[in-house]
């Protein structure tokens, strides 16, 4: 959908005195002024958020602030990992733009002890980092890597995985090539596996059937995979999965790159990084979104030996690895240490998940609920025998859920799961609250 322009004030919201507008007309003026700007100037492949224009003039930890006066709570943005402005994040950034802004290319503590500090959260064989600006930027450098270092160009992905926007990446994300506007089928050189629901496929041999695609393919590059599903449809990856896709394409003489875009930085609770849990190590490991806590950057980790593979080519981006961008995401780490983020993750994940399966058994429409930590699925459904997905009810919860102030959103191929990825700093009061109004949401739909 395009930006949908409110009609112009009703005269109802007009003071009455006839001296212009009353606040309510004045915000409702602004927001159209600011549409019909986005409209002239921001292409219509870009959508609106959350079903309606929201006018948002200020973020505070896990809630943001909206020109009408509406406080909500944000459960969907995993890029605010450490809470929106986080206080200690803002300052480092300020601080460190005080002092210097360089690239790497000069010599500054900022960037090797953040590499360290990195490098220190992951198998002890992922030591060289390469840090850059978006989650595309690094997947894309990733499969570089892969390529230069195997020799081999086909790349493995799972079903519905998007990983990124550049020409590259949207050839790698079927959610964006077999959706509107894209090709359809796969390019030759990208093999597609299917995903390992155990929900809506319970009694397949997720393992096998993967096995089998990449041996088919023949020679591969790598493997790019989500530790645990994101666009798939917020899906944990079956226990020895990740084990059995990692020996598969290395078999192929590939590579394992984790996408952590999404799923990393303790968000599921046990871990800092979601493949972890498998005791598998990957090649290659992407970080994003929560890394710079909406500040824009990103990293790639991998062996030194992977990392030198391209063959004299220099390697340097412009911004990447800058000293403020280390100051934040230094920052974001301190946060995380400091105040336990992981087990707090674990904590609230847990009471979510008890919540969410009690209204299951009073909701038929709740098919499955699923994931770990601050990284949940709650899967809809019209039927519980046939899982006829309830795509539109989803929507309509969601809708529901944002009239009472909190935000959410859906995912999967079927549009029909309602995803929960919050700012960490979430409290016991939110996760109740949450409940609460889900259960009268879901009273009424
Ligand atoms: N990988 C995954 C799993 C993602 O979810 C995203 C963004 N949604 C990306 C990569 C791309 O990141 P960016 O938008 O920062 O380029």
């Amino acid at each position: 959908p395009v930006f949908l322009i409110p009609e112009a004030p009703d005269p109802s919201i007009m003071d009455g005195h006839g001296s212009g507008l009353s606040v309510a007309g004045v915000v409702m003026e602004e927001l159209r002024n600011l549409l019909e700007a986005r409209n002239r100037h921001i292409s219509k492949a870009l959508s609106i958020a959350h079903g309606k224009p929201l006018h948002i003039v200020r973020g505070e930890m896990q809630y943001l602030h909206a020109s009408d006066g509406t406080k909500y709570l944000d459960l969907v943005n995993n890029v605010s990992h450490v809470g929106h402005c986080n206080p200690h994040v803002v300052e480092a950034g300020q601080k460190q733009m005080a002092i210097l802004n360089t690239n790497s290319r000069y010599v500054y503590g900022g960037i090797t002890d953040y590499l360290g500090r990195l490098s220190s959260t992951l198998p002890e064989s992922l030591t060289v980092g390469f840090l850059v600006n978006s989650g595309s930027e690094a997947n894309e450098l990733a499969v570089r890597l892969a390529r230069s270092f195997t020799g081999n160009h086909d790349m493995a992905v799972i079903e519905s995985a998007y990983h990124g926007h550049t020409g590259m990446l949207i050839d790698l994300s079927p959610y964006k090539f077999r959706g509107p506007g894209g090709h359809g089928s796969p390019e030759a050189w990208v093999h597609v596996l299917p995903i390992p629901d155990t929900y809506r496929r319970p009694t397949i041999d997720y393992s096998g059937e993967a096995m089998e695609e990449m041996k088919q393919a023949g020679p591969l590059a790598g493997l790019l995979i989500e530790s645990m599903l994101s666009c798939a449809g917020q899906v944990p990856l079956p226990s020895g999965y990740f084990a059995d896709v990692a020996s598969a394409v290395r078999n192929q003489g590939g590579l394992l790159i984790a996408d952590e875009v999404q799923v990393g930085f303790g968000r599921v609770g046990t871990h800092m990084w979601a493949f972890q849990e498998s005791g598998i190590v990957p090649d290659i490991v992407v970080m994003g979104k929560p890394i710079g806590n909406g500040h824009p950057m990103a990293a790639v980790f991998t062996t030194p030996e992977i990392a030198s593979s391209f063959g004299g080519m220099e390697f340097f981006s412009t911004f990447g690895g800058n000293p403020v961008s280390c100051a934040i995401g230094m920052a974001v780490m301190d946060v995380i240490e400091k105040e336990d983020l992981m087990s707090h993750a674990h904590t609230l994940g847990e009471r979510f998940k008890t919540g969410l399966n009690s209204l299951m058994q009073e909701h038929e429409l709740i098919g499955d609920v699923r994931g770990r930590g601050l990284f949940l699925g709650v899967e809809m459904v019209k039927d519980r025998s046939t899982l006829e997905p309830a795509a539109t009810e989803a929507s309509e919860i969601v809708d529901k859920m944002r009239d009472q102030g909190v935000l959410l959103s859906t995912d999967g191929p079927l549009h029909n799961v309602i995803k929960i990825k919050p700012p960490m700093v979430l409290n016991h009061e939110d996760v109740d609250r949450t409940l609460f109004e889900l259960d009268n949401c879901l009273s009424v739909v």
